[in-house]
């Protein structure tokens, strides 16, 4: 049981902060909690908390639920979807630590301008779909799919978020407009399975082209009834694009086609209607709109320090099948298995999941007991180290329970000072720390690309090398090199073609530098695709 579990958090404590990660100021405030952004204390980089709301905190089921979705979603990294690095629970509070996105809700977009034209909206849907597609290939189903829960990119690609938690939010706040993208299954109250996130994607694809939602019913019955029997205006949608309504909003879900037979449905008819260039096309337009709202953006008001990064997917590496340890960054967490676990000293207990804490300059802190009975829901396939819970070594100076070092600053700094007073060494890079934010197929689905965040405390020079191989590094596929200077921080993306794998095992990328990383190589894998 956590402190959570035995009830002893289940009123508010605004003072509460995940440890080890300095807020920055507050970008979110919704039914699900408030939305803070932070900092990775031990290396820089900037992450978004969702402070769970005290309504979520007391509801047992959906905490037990949620769990067990973190780990699920802290194994997945893909562009469309906003990564999940941690979820914390503390007597004092529960916290997801996710990739922070610097972008704007489709929401707000919508709000601003209206209808996004077709080329966009197709761009909107095909992203959700790669989005919702990783989830469920995952196990995860999202159940809220709504412009509340798309953030749109300052370069038009958008990710989802809100995983998991959304479904229990929409549910009370059922009056306040969720049920206008709610399948019929789920007005049935049937559980929402893969095809109710294809219906609310088609949905919001209808919202993005005529800038209303199809439905608008005036309570909640009369939209009951209008999910359950009308049929879709389809008389407002672009001509090419009503195929693809019909089809994503049939009212029974097995009339639905699955994501990746939309995904074809997608391209068929975004192409024969609008010609080869619509992506990009499309793409464009959604910049330039995300660009009209940049004053909304999270990054737009934060230190200088988080501008070079845009990307922003970045923290910790990601073994394949298991966590690393965050010792290193909040002293909060082992890894178990597939989870962490941990205890955080003796007034409080902290259980968090799917954690890919960057280890900062400390290597990763190998797991030297655990506290199973710190774990809610432990998985019967986890190992259980260790007997008696123990107190992890805080990584902070700070005396006591992580948990209760005092709050970090939260006030929010002024709009173009950066965090440090001292100009950094232009001679060295100084302490040198590599993340590799996100791995993917690329455009070509033969290349893999890995998206790079490297942090110095100097801004001397630099090499980034990032050397390719499949399954082992006998198999090499390239060796690249960057030259990086006269900053803190870089983003950097590789790409290898692997055109002659052998169609089977991993593709892989170690990143090192030199001057050597404080962190080591680090390394990430994937599947090698059929050939
Ligand atoms: P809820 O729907 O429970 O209020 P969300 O998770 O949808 O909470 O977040 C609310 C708002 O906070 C979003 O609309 C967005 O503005 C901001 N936000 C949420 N997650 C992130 C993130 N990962 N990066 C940047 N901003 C975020
Ligand atoms: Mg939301």
């Amino acid at each position: 049981m956590t402190g959570i579990a035995d009830g002893a958090g289940a009123t508010g404590d605004d003072d509460w902060a995940v440890p080890g990660y300095p807020a920055v100021r507050t970008v979110g405030e919704g039914a699900g909690g408030r939305v803070v952004l932070a900092r990775h204390a031990a290396t820089g980089v900037p992450v978004a908390i969702k402070y769970l709301s005290d309504r979520l905190r007391a509801d047992q089921e959906f905490l037990a639920r949620f769990r067990a979705e973190a780990r699920l979603l802290g194994d997945l990294r893909h562009p469309c979807v906003v990564s999940l690095y941690e979820y914390v629970e503390a007597r004092r509070g529960a916290a997801i630590v996710m990739e922070a996105v610097d972008g704007v809700s489709l929401r707000e977009l919508l709000r601003a301008h209206g209808a996004t034209g077709p080329e966009a909206a197709l761009v909107l849907l095909k992203g959700a779909l790669l989005g919702l597609g990783a989830a469920h290939a995952a196990g995860v189903v999202h159940r809220d799919y709504k412009p509340e829960n798309v953030l749109v990119r300052a370069d038009g690609s958008s990710a989802l978020a809100d995983f998991g938690i959304a479904v229990r939010v929409g549910r009370v706040t059922e009056a306040a407009g969720t049920p206008a993208y709610m399948a019929p299954e789920q007005w049935r109250g049937e559980p929402a399975g893969p095809a109710g996130d294809v219906y609310a994607a088609a949905v919001v694809l209808f919202e993005s082209l005529t800038g209303r939602r199809p439905f608008t019913g005036d309570d909640v019955t009369a939209l009951r009834l209008q999910h359950l029997r009308a049929p879709v205006a389809l008389g407002e949608v672009p001509g090419p694009l009503r195929g693809l309504l019909r089809q994503g909003m049939a009212k029974d879900p097995a009339d639905r086609p699955g994501i990746e037979a939309f995904l074809t449905e997608l391209e068929r008819a975004a192409t024969e209607g609008y010609g080869p260039g619509w992506e990009e096309r499309g793409r464009r337009r959604l910049a330039e709109l995300a660009a009209l709202a940049a004053l909304l953006f999270p990054f737009a008001t934060a230190p200088a320090v988080y501008e070079a990064t845009s990307a922003l997917t970045v923290l910790g590496r990601l073994k394949r099948g298991g966590w690393q340890a965050a010792a290193g960054a909040a002293a909060l967490a082992l890894v178990v298995g597939g989870v962490t676990a941990a205890t955080a000293g003796t007034h409080d207990t902290t259980t968090t999941a799917a954690s890919s804490t960057p280890t900062g300059s400390g290597g990763t802190g190998s797991p030297a007991t655990s506290s199973p009975s710190a774990s809610a829901s432990p998985d019967p396939t986890t190992p259980t180290a260790g007997g008696s819970p123990s107190v992890i070594p805080s990584a902070d100076p700070s005396p006591g329970d992580p948990s209760d070092v005092p709050t970090p600053p939260t006030t929010p700094p002024t709009t173009s000072s950066p965090p440090t007073t001292a100009a950094p060494d232009p001679s060295t890079p100084g302490t040198v720390t590599i993340v590799i934010g996100s791995w993917h197929r690329g455009q070509n689905p033969s290349t893999m690309t890995a998206d790079v965040t490297v942090t110095t405390s100097g801004a001397g020079p630099l090499t980034l090398t990032a050397d390719f191989y499949a399954g082992t590094p006998d198999e090499p596929y390239g060796s690249q090199s960057r030259t990086l200077s006269g900053s803190t921080q870089y983003t950097v993306t590789f790409t290898a073609d692997f055109s002659n794998h052998p169609c089977r095992g991993t593709w892989n990328v170690a990143l090192t530098s030199s001057p050597e990383s404080a962190n080591g190589t680090q390394t990430a894998a994937m599947d090698a695709p059929p050939c």
